[in-house]
């Protein structure tokens, strides 16, 4: 008998609808991943630093070049001057960076505050580590935070607040004021905060990105973690980073140079040089802006209610007008008999609760959108 150290974690829903779409050959709005091709000057680039002879292990924190080019960025887009040398770390992916920093801080009995619906990779990591969830739910329809309930929840073993924004799976953003009140909150304390900020790039409306590294205080507190296969279209590469203050980032790498020890070196060295041209990364929040608004008006008069998205390539639209069948079900049905495979949200609260939600990933081309909404009007 193996004594499992996760009991009641099953296979991640994003495995487990996009193999259900696969089989029932519907059109995959389930799992976030974009259809369209990474820029062919990038792939040019990797393979132009393949062919150079960059096949070997980068350093254990990252090529120095990405770094740099890394920190610059955050220090143009957020007034946050990071040194690249002590304070940021590249990883195979948001994912890695996301299990090793909950790893490095996270002890037996910590409590971390966690706000639902919760991207699926926090949890798991939380409890492995000994950690114990502390869950506040994000206020529908806007998924707003109460943060008076959060102040209430923070105790002595208090170790870690896990924030996301702009947020998956509901496509809510921070505002200016969201985290002036973490500040307070967090002010005087050794909480730590883990911002997950993996699409800050795409966001709708001119509504700018709010990240933890525009509050000084904050950011002397927090572990910021980003992915390159958000902005350059290119999920499979698993490429991201790391950016925390040095005494975070020392005890990050401590955890990080045992889950991979380096991240992939010739994407390293294209991506910095990618990264160079603004115009790479700030065009996003328009590109997907136009996505969203395509899915949204193909699903006008349809039964289904869109719910607010201001950032990320998903959409959540609410199916109390077609039935009172549970998410999960409707789902599984949508994917089996109508075509389009979608994540119910449900799955994303530990207690499974069902606002009768589906969330849809709008980052497909016009055709295929097209597609998947006539399919859903037939409902
Ligand atoms: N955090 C969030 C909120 C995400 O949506 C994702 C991926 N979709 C990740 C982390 C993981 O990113 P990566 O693919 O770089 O591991
Ligand atoms: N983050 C992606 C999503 O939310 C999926 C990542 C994964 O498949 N693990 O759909």
């Amino acid at each position: 008998m193996v004594h499992s150290k996760l009991p009641n974690i099953g296979v991640s829903i994003f495995s487990v609808m996009s193999q259900l779409a696969n089989e029932h050959n519907a059109i995959n709005l389930s799992q976030g991943f974009p259809d369209f091709q990474v820029s062919g000057k990038l792939i040019d680039l990797v393979s132009k630093y393949m062919r150079d002879g960059h096949n070997q292990y980068a350093p254990m924190q990252g090529v120095m070049k990405l770094r740099e080019v890394i920190a610059e960025k955050t220090g143009a887009l957020y007034s946050h001057k990071v040194d690249p040398e002590k304070e940021i770390t590249i990883t195979s992916g948001a994912t890695q960076a996301l299990f090793t920093a909950i790893s490095a801080f996270v002890n037996e009995d910590d409590e971390v505050i966690v706000f639902e619906p919760a991207y699926d990779s926090y949890v798991p990591v939380i409890k492995l580590n000994g950690g114990r969830p502390v869950y506040v739910q994000l206020k529908p329809p806007y998924y707003e935070i109460d943060w008076s309930e959060v102040q209430k929840l923070i105790t002595a073993r208090t170790k870690m607040i896990i924030i996301n924004t702009p947020h998956n799976p509901t496509g809510s953003i921070f505002t200016a004021h969201d985290l002036e009140k973490l500040e307070k909150i967090t002010n005087g304390s050794n909480i730590l905060v883990l911002s997950d900020e993996v699409y800050e790039h795409i966001l709708f409306d001119g509504y700018e990105h709010q990240s933890v590294a525009r509050f000084p205080k904050l950011a002397e507190k927090s572990i910021i973690i980003s992915s390159f296969g958000k902005t350059f279209h290119a999920t499979g590469w698993k490429m991201g980073y790391c950016i925390a203050p040095e005494n975070l980032t020392h005890e990050f790498r401590k955890i990080h140079q045992f889950v991979v020890y380096a991240a992939n070196t010739p994407v390293q060295y294209a991506i910095a040089e990618f990264l160079e041209d603004e115009k790479n990364y700030k065009q996003l929040n328009a590109f997907y802006q136009e996505k969203r608004d395509t899915f949204v008006n193909l699903m006008k008069g349809s039964k289904f209610k869109v719910r607010p998205s201001q950032g990320t390539y998903f959409q959540l639209l609410d199916y109390s007008g077609i039935t009172d069948e549970k998410d999960t079900d409707f789902a599984e049905r949508l994917t089996k008999e109508i075509g389009v495979a979608s994540i119910p949200v449900s799955v994303f609260y530990h207690e499974k609760i069902d606002h009768k939600v589906l969330r849809f990933c709008f980052a497909k081309s016009n055709e295929t959108l097209e597609a998947a909404a006539e399919k859903l009007h037939k409902l």
